[in-house]
């Protein structure tokens, strides 16, 4: 259920946010718009309007909401777009970029989440194409993609992801090995030839290899 005090909440998150730089209004309606407690346990009812990231069961994590804008905003998403998402997780990055008019594929290698995201999110009239399975071999039957977002911390760039970016698409990636990574976006000019910039440090759950059962 989605309450006038949840409402109110939201207003709030999305004015810290704004405060803490995001320009792009679509993002902060989408954000204003999306019930984020839905997305969480109902024990954490109260902390969902929080700007923090929280445990959304099987180990991991859904984003802070300030990081989630920030990726979107670096992804520069257009009407129309056809994006890859790495880390379905609860959903909620998804449903962000549906809002902006984007086509969404999805994939987690955790079941469970998967199972439930994909329960979840038709409820609350959202329709992205979530697969179950290990992303950083992407969607090669579905590439090439506008736009591919990662939203766990990448050890290395997945070379199968660049191989499914459209030339002149782009890629935002939370790059490093250790507790915390570098923001990157990565243009693909070319064929193999490839720009990048950076965009800070930030703490994510890791980018895992093959797909879990738990
Ligand atoms: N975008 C999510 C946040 C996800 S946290 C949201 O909006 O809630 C990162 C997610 O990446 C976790 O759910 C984790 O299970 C998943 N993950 C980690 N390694 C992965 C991999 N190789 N392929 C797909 N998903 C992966």
């Amino acid at each position: 259920m989605d309450t006038y005090r949840h409402k109110g909440l939201r207003k709030q998150l999305v004015d810290e946010i704004r405060q803490k730089g995001i320009k792009d209004e679509s993002i902060l309606m989408a954000i204003d718009k999306i019930p984020r407690h839905l997305f969480m346990d109902s024990s954490f009812l109260e902390f969902a309007y929080e700007d923090k990231p929280f445990p959304i069961g099987s180990g991991q994590t859904i984003s802070q909401p300030y990081t989630v804008a920030f990726q979107t905003e670096l992804l520069e998403v257009r009407e129309g777009d056809k994006i890859l998402e790495i880390g379905t997780g609860s959903g909620y990055q998804a449903c962000v970029l549906i809002e902006l008019g984007a086509k969404v594929y999805s994939i987690e290698r955790q079941k469970k989440l998967y199972t439930r995201t994909k329960e979840l999110l038709p409820n609350l009239g959202y329709n992205p194409k979530l697969f179950y399975g290990d992303g950083n071999l992407g969607l090669p039957t579905f590439a090439p993609f506008d736009k591919i977002i990662i939203t766990a911390g990448a050890p290395i760039v997945p070379d199968k992801l660049l191989g499914q970016l459209k030339i002149g698409g782009s890629m935002i990636i939370p790059l490093g090995k250790g507790s915390s990574q570098i923001m990157k976006r990565i243009f693909k000019v070319a064929e193999n030839k490839f720009t990048e910039t950076e965009h800070g440090l930030f703490r994510f759950v890791p980018l895992l290899n093959h797909k879990a059962n738990d």
